[in-house]
């Protein structure tokens, strides 16, 4: 789902070469048919399930993009010349990377490639998120989120972002805490990996609104793999998710699937 980080946040659908613009439909009854075609995010070639969010079963084996240090970042190993495709590696996990805090549904820590700020805040729905170290790759930001999380969460409650109504945090004060928290951890790190590795930032945190009409009170979740057709009124976007009056549903899971998308007044 490309988005684009406006007031508030700009999303389309991509159905195979076209962009569906998002926001004006909202208020209006969508139609998602899901045909039984699901077609790799990388080759092409038809495959009967999806693994990663996209890909057929050999890419998922081969691909740098899958493989297990993608999700666990402190495991990359690139530096013992195993990665899958060093180039990809070089491209991707060899370059700067931010370690930032979120409010998605509370205070979490995460990190990403420098290119994809502000994209990865708002897939996670953060409604505000504030750069804290910028670092040489991304096994050492793996590292340095490896140290916070024993203070600050990790992980996105999508139910908690999806019913709205998040608290405000002080980033900035959040920020200066944690910091003094893993000063030592960063200490160490800097003495294995070169003092210009790892850089505090003082960047200010960037606030994010979305396009939604009603939040949910319950959350219901639609899933293409077992209902063909998903119909409702479009109420909201945020995050990876439409939220439609009968159920939500998580866009960036079905990538690949060949879906008709129809969209018209109720
Ligand atoms: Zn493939």
């Amino acid at each position: 789902m490309p988005v684009q980080a406006t007031e508030p946040v700009e999303y389309h659908l991509a159905i195979g070469d076209t962009r569906v613009p998002l926001n004006g439909l909202l208020g209006q009854q969508v139609r998602i048919e899901f045909g039984g075609v699901i077609r790799c995010i990388h080759c092409d070639r038809t495959t009967r399930k999806s693994f990663n969010q996209g890909y057929c079963y050999p890419c998922f084996r081969r691909l740098a993009a899958c493989d297990s240090c993608i999700v666990s970042p402190e495991k990359c190993h690139f530096h013992l010349g195993t990665c899958r495709e060093p180039a990809w590696g070089e491209a991707h996990c060899m370059v700067e990377h931010v370690v930032y805090l979120a409010n998605s549904s509370g205070l979490k820590v995460g990190i990403t490639r420098a290119s994809q700020v502000p994209t990865r805040w708002i897939d996670q729905g953060a409604i505000e998120a504030i750069p804290m170290l910028r670092v040489a790759s991304r096994y050492l930001a793996g590292l340095v989120e490896v140290a916070c999380k024993s203070h600050v969460a990790d992980r996105t409650n999508w139910r908690a972002m999806l019913k709205g109504a998040v608290p405000e945090l002080d980033l900035p004060t959040e920020r200066t805490r944690l910091l003094s928290l893993i000063a030592d951890d960063l200490d160490a790190l800097r003495r294995s990996h070169g003092e210009d590795a790892i850089r505090p930032v003082s960047e200010d945190g960037r606030a994010l609104r979305y396009p939604v009409q009603v939040w949910p009170d319950r959350i219901k979740t639609h899933n293409l793999d077992k209902t063909l057709e998903v119909e409702g009124v479009l109420e909201g976007i945020k995050g990876q998710y439409l939220i439609l009056d009968t159920g939500v549903l998580n866009v960036r899971k079905f990538t690949g699937y060949e879906v008709r998308f129809r969209a018209g007044p109720r």
